[in-house]
């Protein structure tokens, strides 16, 4: 018996384990001090009530035995899928049923997606980055390249005509940044791919958080990415769903490598390994893509939104520089006076009790930088922001 090894390749995620235990230790020592965490990666506000009566209506199927649901289709079931191709059309963007796969989350299909890719492909994946691109790679041997994103690029990496890659990651808005590429950047990029026969992986997940109408929320907006782009998308940051797990993922018909269609193959992958999504979860989705799902959503992502508003708006007035926060829940903002991410950390904990995520915890490129998020209270987030003008360095 042997293991697979490249899974020993794998760095530990320290991140927010270190988090933890550093604010415990704090709290420990200073048990009359009040925490306020901006650290936050995971949705606060409760689940659109549309989608929770269609959930309860779900569930009153699965009581009688004329509405029962048994297994479903292993690609979704049509109802949710027809939802999702009618959400496209309205941003423009002509999708047929067959080219989306409900998934229980964009996280597991943007792993298990390598399983149609040859092993000895190049990889280029941002820097920094949400850590799933490279420990997915690494763990099935693959070559990873990475492209740098800095502040002079405001970390929106271009294509480099001399790095040859065969994968490319792309994560727009992006965590954990905030950054988001405009349409010309997205054009270079399908450029880029056609030119080398790459496969962009796209990945959407915080789509919904886009307000500017010019920036593009999908791959598809850019001509000729149907020819070489697949796109992720969840529930999870548009809905409120990271713990009722629902997300999509888009193979275009048109995508052939060496005349196969990855369409195909990716039907035969799912049709082998996965059986589908509860069809309790995949009503409560099907609600979420109605007008009145669509405008419950939004009504929460505002009130993210709105706390993004006074984080930026406090950035602004300390003069920090940062990306992120117009059309996204993170703002990445470079540590005041060349400070390391960890050094910040334990300057904002201990000076005024305020917890965010160090840059460094997503690649070499973080570090030096720091994420905070949008999904605290508006009362926390107000508080917070008070603190941090209140630090001197
Ligand atoms: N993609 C990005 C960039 C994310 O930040 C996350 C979650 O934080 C995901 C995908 C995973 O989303 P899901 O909950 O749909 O698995």
């Amino acid at each position: 018996m042997n293991i697979n090894k490249n899974y020993l390749n794998l760095e530990s995620s320290y991140l927010f384990s270190t988090i933890a235990k550093k604010v415990n230790e704090f709290k420990s020592a200073n048990p009359n001090k009040e925490i306020i965490r901006l650290g936050i990666g995971d949705v606060t506000l409760p689940l659109p009530k549309v989608a929770i009566s269609a959930m309860h209506a779900a569930v009153d199927d699965q009581a009688k035995k004329e509405t029962f649901h048994g297994y479903g289709e292993e690609q979704g079931y049509a109802f949710l899928r027809e939802a999702i191709v009618d959400y496209y059309q309205k941003k423009g963007v002509k999708l047929d049923a067959n080219e989306v796969f409900v998934s229980d989350g964009a996280k597991s299909d943007i792993g298990n997606i390598l399983d149609i890719f040859d092993n000895e492909n190049i990889v280029l994946v941002p820097n920094p980055v949400y850590p799933v691109y490279v420990d997915t790679n690494i763990m099935s041997g693959r070559k990873v390249v990475f492209m740098d994103g800095n502040e002079s690029n405001g970390f929106l990496p271009l294509p480099d005509e001399n790095v040859k890659a065969d994968l490319i990651y792309i994560c727009s808005p992006n965590n954990p940044t905030g950054a988001v590429y405009d349409r010309a950047g997205l054009e270079k990029w399908v450029e880029y791919a056609q030119k080398n026969h790459a496969i962009i992986l796209f990945d959407s997940a915080y789509e919904a958080f886009v307000n500017d109408s010019e920036l593009p929320t999908s791959i598809y907006e850019i001509e000729g990415a149907k020819k070489c782009a697949i796109e992720f998308c969840s529930l999870s940051k548009t809905a409120g769903f990271t713990g009722t797990r629902c997300g999509y993922t888009i193979i275009p018909f048109e995508i052939e490598c060496e005349e196969a269609s990855l369409n195909k193959l990716w039907v035969r992958r799912q049709t082998t390994k996965f059986n589908g999504v509860s069809y309790i979860v995949q009503r409560g989705a099907q609600a979420i893509f109605s007008d009145e799902g669509i405008a419950e959503a939004k009504e929460n992502i505002s009130y993210y939104m709105e706390n993004a508003k006074i984080l930026s708006k406090a950035l602004d007035e300390m003069n920090i520089w940062y990306v992120g926060g117009k059309n996204s829940p993170y703002l990445w903002l470079k540590c005041p006076k060349g400070m390391k991410s960890w050094d910040f950390f334990d300057k904002i904990l201990t000076e005024v009790c305020v917890v965010g995520t160090p840059g460094a915890g997503f690649g070499e490129n973080g570090e030096g930088f720091f994420r905070l998020t949008a999904f605290n209270t508006h009362e926390n987030t107000t508080k917070a922001v008070e603190r941090l003008k209140k630090l001197k360095f």
